[in-house]
């Protein structure tokens, strides 16, 4: 039976998707958070490490995970170019939430360098995951980055990665990099139905509370 388990660094979330011994690691957490997401990936059989999109806080780990597991990252190609410079890409922020994240985490953004894994794979819009053992379907969310995708596991647990968040209530991201895509991303969250919603920022919840 497929399960989720949160991996809380902090404010970071990652995510296994796990199926009795097996799993896929969706986001990474931050570098500071190695050791616990580690600890967690240990148990399990590792199948796929899929990136939400790559920031810092999901992805730093990214490259050393996929050595450790002798496993692929996937990611969307538009955002490909954010393990150069987070620049490519620059956040603007919605509502003083949005502003308090930015000014807290815009230098972090900037100077972290995401190193690139050497195994990367590419998902886009509609892509199922059956090849890795599981029910799981990629969902394009741009908005937050330009290749922002959630994971839809069995058609009842949908991870967002930062398309939307829960800093404090669950909303569209704070977070964007394209005002129109992100609002048009989250009405399409809003047509999925019935799911629980996992973010990259806070705690889970039905979906539609936006
Ligand atoms: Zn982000």
């Amino acid at each position: 039976m497929v399960k989720i388990i949160r991996i809380k660094g902090g404010t970071d979330n990652c995510y296994l998707v796990t199926d009795d011994n097996k799993a896929i690691l969706v986001d990474t957490a931050s570098g500071a958070n190695l050791d616990m997401v580690i600890k967690e990936c240990d148990k399990y059989e590792m199948k796929l490490i899929v990136l939400t999109h790559v920031h810092f806080d999901h992805a730093e780990n990214a490259f050393e995970l996929s050595k450790r597991y002798d496993i692929p990252v996937a990611i969307n190609k538009l955002d490909e170019e954010l393990f150069e410079s987070f620049d490519k890409q620059p956040l603007k922020p919605i509502g003083l939430v949005g502003r308090v994240v930015l000014g807290l985490s815009l230098k972090v953004l900037r100077n972290t360098k995401i190193e690139r894994p050497q195994n990367i794979i590419y998902i886009d819009d509609g892509d199922d995951l059956g090849s890795f053992g599981f029910d799981a379907k990629i969902i394009g969310l741009p908005g937050h980055t330009l290749g922002s995708i959630g994971v839809d596991v069995e058609g009842k647990h949908l991870l967002v990665g930062d398309e939307l968040d829960n800093w404090i209530r669950p909303g569209v991201g704070h977070l964007y990099y394209d005002i129109d895509a992100i609002k048009k991303s989250a009405d399409k969250i809003r047509k999925l139905g019935e799911r629980t919603v996992y973010y990259g920022h806070g705690n889970p919840t039905p979906n539609g509370r936006f």
